[in-house]
């Protein structure tokens, strides 16, 4: 039997809560499956904050390097929120990312047939909707330097971000993308702004380039990331694999959650470069939603996009594609039954708490598994 290790960040607010739902799946797996997950946990964010002073230690950067697949919950909270900025909770996610170097984060948006009255857009644009966005995670505007607020001679200050990009960051994330297209429905646009940016007049040479020389099989369109914003809303549909920096990404993959109803469904994974030895990329499963501070301690959280995760560490970390499968299934299942948590709440459905969903989408992997 092949064991995989995986190691849970369950982080602040929220975080712990959708994560019990996903260690109640892992203990189904344990009990009952082929495989076997060993699980080890540690803290993140705030949580280490209030242990260690540090949103991350370097004992649990060990870990985490050391695991097949990290599980991520979320961090951050009122709680920290005067904490020095260096090193905040979502510094230690930052961290994270960029030790292990995950470049490549992968933010699916589907439409589960039962939620298309959940979005705000009609019916027809989102039912079946099954678009990628990939968001370049270890560059761009969020990491360049200088990044600093300064008091003018005039008493008045000033803000600075930097957006910065080099020819091998967008040629990697341009060779994820084009891969990730062959595996769908062969389609890529490249999202930037090439108009008014030097970032996005680089972005758009290097995946031509790349495009060129490596992925002709693939179609590739480009698309300026104002105009990506708004066809997201218009026709959805359109869309394959939308590839874009840190920044853009960011903006589009939340607009995007709102298509399939709730960000409390959308899961990710921000996976790194292959190992030349063994071919198994570093990897990252995590919610797309915060820590929630408003729903936190109330049994409220949708744990569907945390469960979801593991779902994709299963499919891209550990080659568990029946059960990856088992998991999807299941989540659809669920909510065909009916059962809703209050962000994804519809007229005539019942609405569950945390716990209750997590229970229900086990019962439907037990189903659908005997
Ligand atoms: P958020 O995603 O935490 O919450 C936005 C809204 O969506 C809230 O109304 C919340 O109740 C709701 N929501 C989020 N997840 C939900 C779920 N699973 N089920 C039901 N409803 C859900 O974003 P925010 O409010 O902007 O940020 C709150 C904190 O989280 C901040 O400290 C922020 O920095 C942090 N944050 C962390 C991450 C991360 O850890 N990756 C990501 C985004 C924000």
């Amino acid at each position: 039997m092949t064991t995989h290790s995986l190691l849970l960040l369950p982080g602040d607010g929220i975080g712990p809560e959708v994560m019990a739902e996903v260690e109640r799946l892992v203990a189904f797996f344990n009990k009952n499956g082929k495989v076997q997950f060993q699980l080890d946990t540690a803290l993140i964010g705030g949580a280490s904050i209030d242990q260690s002073g540090t949103p991350l230690t370097d004992e649990t950067l060990g870990k985490a390097r050391a695991a097949e697949a990290i599980l991520f919950g979320a961090v951050g909270g009122p709680k920290w929120d005067k904490v020095a900025y260096a090193i905040r909770p979502e510094a230690g996610l930052l961290r994270l990312r960029k030790e292990l170097d995950l470049f490549a984060n992968l933010r699916p948006a589907i439409c589960y047939a039962a939620l298309a009255e959940a979005s705000t857009l009609r019916r027809e644009h989102v039912e079946g909707l099954d678009i990628l966005i990939l968001r370049e995670l270890t560059g761009g505007t969020y990491f360049g330097e200088p990044k600093e607020i300064v008091t003018l001679e005039t008493g008045e200050k000033r803000a600075v971000d930097t957006t910065v990009y080099t020819t091998h960051e967008i040629e990697r994330i341009a060779r994820v993308a084009f891969d990730l297209a062959r595996k769908r429905r062969n389609k890529v646009h490249s999202a930037e702004k090439r108009n008014v940016m030097k970032t996005g007049v680089l972005w758009h040479e290097v995946m031509t380039a790349t495009h060129a020389r490596e992925a002709q099989d693939v179609e590739l369109n480009h698309i300026l990331a104002d105009a990506c914003a708004m066809q997201l809303v218009r026709n959805p549909k359109q869309f394959d694999v939308i590839v874009c920096d840190n920044l853009f990404g960011d903006m589009l993959s939340d607009e995007a959650a709102m298509l399939t109803g709730s960000i409390g469904m959308l899961p990710s994974a921000s996976l790194g470069a292959p190992d030349p030895k063994t071919g198994k990329r570093r990897a990252l499963y995590e919610p797309v939603h915060g820590s929630a501070p408003d729903i936190a301690g109330k049994g409220l959280a949708n744990p569907i996009a945390a469960i979801a995760s593991y779902g994709m560490a299963l499919r891209y970390s550990c080659g568990l594609v029946r059960e990856a499968d088992l998991i999807e299934a299941a989540i659809a299942g669920t909510l065909a039954r009916g059962l809703r948590t209050s962000d994804i709440m519809q007229p005539n459905m019942r609405k569950v708490g945390t716990a209750e969903m997590g229970k229900a989408i086990l019962a439907e992997i037990e189903k659908l598994a005997s």
